[in-house]
């Protein structure tokens, strides 16, 4: 899993490495915002999706007035933007990062990967960075310093310090590069990264080290244990159908329609299409959250569905063997306000702990429809569509 770079900055900051200071922007006033907020007369605007190559694509620019900020940023909102690394779609600009321009005498590259053939964690880094690591090894290849870790000893400071003199780093530089690379050695090791990738690494003016772009990717395995990463995902730079087929236990696949399904059982989630069809409405998914589903896996299940724009009404429609309705009701109410719902939600229990989860959902106070057949929970779903404007 992908996360922005200026997520990767902050967790990068908080384990020891340098980064700029800045402000994340979701519309053109609020980038002139943050530009006024950092001060100074000159402001790098980047675009955040989950792809380099913004630079070369127009998706990073050097601003000099507040005003150009905000015009820049006018211009990147809402775009998709398509460089090297992305597909012909390209990857959508929704959130913007403002950062104070940087003096920049030197850019250095620093990237940390899975070695899989000496199954270590292994250190690349060049003193000619700025451009993409794929262009490097083919352009320069003679600058690229490759060093492995032992897992059990970590990354030792005469190593690391081997690999600044390596770079042709001086003074100062030195101890601030063992710190960078302990600090990305750690930041990867301890949040199970996949990817941890500094370009540029840069030399200021003053002759410091600074972070100025980020890059982390995680294991999509081990997310299960690290929520904070997970919270970080953000679905508008994957493709929801693809992303979300196989996710944490839910059996998604993606339909044309617009009632988003929420059910337990292959054979169930089978049936409640077909009633829904036979009601006049279309499906927009089939969903199983299999048996014994936490609350935790029904919020993620409307997560799971929400992430399909085309969804207008959700039917939530349980037949619980295994399942405990109570433990359904609480996952519906807990989704419901945890993400905001704005579209109405159908719900139909049935089965073990019925009762209790009735109560739940009417204790809740939430404006829930409920339904005690399958063909009237079909029924109330098709009838809550908004109406689509003729
Ligand atoms: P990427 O193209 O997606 O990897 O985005 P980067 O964050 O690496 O930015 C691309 C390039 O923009 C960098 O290699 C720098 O040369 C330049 N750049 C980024 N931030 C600054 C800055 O603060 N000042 C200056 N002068 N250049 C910057
Ligand atoms: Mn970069």
């Amino acid at each position: 899993m992908d996360i922005h770079e200026y997520q990767a900055k902050e967790i990068l900051g908080r384990f020891g490495v340098p980064v700029p200071r800045g402000g994340l922007a979701y519309s053109p006033e609020q980038a002139a915002y943050r530009a006024r907020e950092l001060g100074g007369d000159a402001w790098v605007v980047k675009a955040q999706v989950h792809a380099g190559g913004r630079g070369a694509a127009g998706g990073v620019k050097l601003c000099r007035s507040v005003d150009e900020v905000q015009s820049y940023a006018a211009s990147l909102f809402g775009r998709q933007l398509v460089t090297k690394q992305t597909d012909q779609a390209g990857k959508g600009v929704y959130r913007l990062w403002v950062e104070p321009a940087c003096d920049i005498a030197q850019e250095l590259y620093l990237g940390f990967v899975l070695d899989r053939k000496s199954e270590r964690i292994m250190i690349v880094a060049s003193a000619h960075g700025g451009i993409e690591i794929e262009d490097l090894a083919e352009t320069d290849p003679a600058s690229l310093r490759r060093m492995t870790i032992d897992p059990a000893a970590g990354l030792v400071e005469f190593q690391a310090r081997e690999l600044a003199f390596g770079l042709g780093l001086k003074g100062r530089q030195i101890a601030q590069m063992v710190t960078i690379l302990q600090a990305c050695y750690r930041a990867y090791r301890d949040l199970d990264a996949m990817m941890v990738e500094i370009n540029p690494l840069v030399i200021t003016g003053a002759g410091d080290l600074v972070a100025l772009d980020a890059k982390m990717s995680f294991d999509t395995n081990a997310l299960f244990r690290r929520p904070q990463i997970a919270e970080l995902r953000d679905r508008s730079q994957e493709d929801p159908r693809e992303s979300t087929a196989g996710d944490h236990g839910l059996a998604y696949v993606g339909l044309t329609g617009d009632i988003g399904c929420i059910i337990n059982g292959a054979g169930l989630a089978m049936a409640t299409m077909d009633m829904i069809k036979l009601a006049g409405g279309e499906p927009a998914n089939f969903l199983d959250i299999g048996g014994g589903a936490s609350p935790e896996r029904v919020v993620r299940a409307f997560r799971t569905v929400l992430a399909d724009r085309n969804v207008s009404v959700i039917l939530v429609n349980i037949f619980a063997g295994i399942n405990r309705c109570d433990w359904v009701a609480e996952g519906v109410v807990k989704a419901y306000r945890e993400v905001g719902m704005t579209i109405p939600v159908v719900v139909r229990l049935a089965g073990t702990n019925v009762e209790e989860g009735k109560a739940i959902l009417q204790a809740s106070g939430l404006p829930l429809i409920t339904a005690d057949t399958l063909a009237e929970a079909a029924d109330k779903a098709v009838a809550a569509r908004p109406k689509l404007a003729a």
